[in-house]
């Protein structure tokens, strides 16, 4: 059932490899978390929901996983690569507010989406302030031709890599165009460790260091957090194609010269033995932002009374090496095709699992699947196989839950969870509640039965006024909708 070989397509060779682990029965897998300065939107939540179905599908080709995301809660400058400012210096000082509670605060939202999209726990959330002291033993360990001091800090010099942007490729090129922001960088792409606190000046997070009080750079948190928590070399890296142009590079470039390529991967000596990169979710208007247009949280789209897990399917409707283009239209759609489903897994419901039974009705469509899903993770085929799975007639319950559960613990749209009413369409601006609505249709049904059809329509009226839309022989069995 789990037979196909599992493929990977590696952004460092970029070509599809079979996974090899490095520890055998095992998967370690490092995914760039967020940087805790404001919400994330939904084009982030993609990475994640990505990270979490490589993780899904890492268990269910049988490896026991251990999957580490990280908070960002210092060093990230508003530009990627060296210039600005500290994005959460920025955010504490525009809201008045402590940096501490700025991170704390879009953490909890950020864990709120995660848990809203059916995102498992990874192993470990590591938090990039927790370890310091190891980014500071980590640099200590790179010997000095990497390294040179200028009065903003330390800075790692691109230079001494062989190979440094080997997994950006073109785009190291144009890095070579940008300004130089930094006073005294030996090379446009060089990268600062340690930024240190300018003199009279004081931050909101800093600490003492062999190269003055500052704070560490960004790069160097995932570097240090990656090895800390899984080792070099571990399998798996994830993040943004962002990531793919400067964090990641020079991540690379930092593991290479604290290991001397002694503790590296033979084959890549970048760290990881497979760096994976998803695709960005775009606004038909172009890039997703924060700060311009409308701010698309999750938490919007719940207001606007989608179901989260609507979007899930969304992303996963799109390979996560595509680009992905958001409508409300598309999470619509996606929606009812998620209802589609919970109504198909409706008559299981009560129905027990037989994990160990076998069905012949079901060995090709568990095929399909698992090559699906083994083929660089291919969800779009693998959903068509979840619905050819459903739709199997005269067949045990009992083992159909349990191919269906089976699938679904890889796609994780927890369909067993759900509701149909769960996935109504319901904006938090409605003030009508659900008892009203349902009181007022009870109250329509009965006129209809007495064949006062005048009083029928009256209700469906007032409903009507108040934003219900009644919804008489929908298939879907919508029998309303509000909005
Ligand atoms: P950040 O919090 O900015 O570090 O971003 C968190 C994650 O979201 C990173 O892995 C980014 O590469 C990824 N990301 C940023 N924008 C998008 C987008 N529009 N679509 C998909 N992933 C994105
Ligand atoms: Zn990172």
């Amino acid at each position: 059932m789990t037979d196909a070989p599992l493929k990977l397509f590696n952004s460092l060779t970029r070509s599809l490899e079979v996974f090899e682990p490095v520890h055998a029965g095992e998967a370690r897998v490092y995914t760039c978390g967020p940087t805790v300065y404001n919400y994330p939107h939904i084009g982030n939540m993609r990475a994640y929901v990505f990270a979490d179905v490589l993780g899904r599908t890492l268990t269910w080709k049988g490896y026991t996983l251990t999957h580490v995301i990280n908070i960002t809660d210092v060093g990230h400058l508003t530009d990627d690569a060296d210039d600005g400012e500290d994005k959460m210096e920025k955010m504490a000082a525009a809201q008045a507010q402590s940096i501490w509670d700025i991170a704390e605060h879009y953490k909890q939202a950020y864990w709120a989406d995660v848990r809203a999209l059916n995102i498992r726990q990874p192993a470990q959330w590591t938090v990039a302030t927790d370890y310091v002291p190891q980014m500071i033993e980590f640099v200590e360990s790179i010997p000095e031709k990497h390294l040179y001091e200028i009065e903003s800090g330390l800075y790692f010099d691109t230079s001494t890599i062989e190979d440094y942007g080997v997994l950006a490729r073109a785009a190291i090129t144009e890095g070579e165009g940008r300004i130089e922001a930094v006073d005294g960088k030996r090379h446009p792409a060089d990268f600062a460790i340690w930024r240190r606190t300018p003199p009279g000046e004081t931050r909101q997070m800093e600490w003492d260091s062999p190269w003055g009080r500052g704070a560490p750079g960004w790069h160097l948190e995932c570097s240090v957090m990656g090895f800390n928590v899984l080792g070099f070399p571990f399998d798996i890296h994830t993040g943004g194609i962002d990531h793919r142009e400067i964090h990641h590079p020079n991540e690379i470039a930092q593991n290479q010269a604290f290991c001397g390529h002694k503790c590296l991967d033979e084959k890549r000596k970048s760290g990881a033995n497979i760096w994976m990169h998803n695709n960005f979710l775009v606004e038909r208007s172009g890039k997703m932002s924060k700060s311009s247009g409308e701010f698309l949280r999750l938490q919007l789209l719940i207001d606007k009374g989608y179901h989260p897990l609507a979007y899930r399917l969304m992303c996963l409707q799109a390979h996560y090496r595509s680009e992905l283009e958001f409508s409300w239209e598309g999470l619509g759609a996606a929606l009812t095709r998620l209802k589609r489903m919970v109504m198909a897994v409706g008559p299981l419901a009560e129905v027990p699992a037989q994990p160990e039974a076998e069905h012949p009705k079901f060995a090709p469509v568990l095929a399909r699947f698992d090559d699906a899903i083994a083929d660089d993770l291919n969800t779009p085929i693998a959903l068509t196989a979840l619905e050819e799975a459903l739709a199997v007639k005269k067949v045990d319950a009992g083992i159909k839950r349990a191919v269906i559960e089976d699938m679904d613990a890889v796609l994780g749209l927890n369909l067993f969870g759900l509701t149909r009413s769960d996935l109504r369409i319901r904006p938090k601006s409605a003030t009508i509640t659900e008892a009203e609505i349902d009181t007022a249709l009870a109250r329509r049904k009965d006129a209809r039965a007495a064949k006062d059809f005048a009083a029928s329509d009256a209700i469906r009226d007032e409903l009507a006024a108040q934003g219900v839309e009644v919804m008489d022989g929908d298939p879907l069995g919508w029998e309303w909708k509000l909005g």
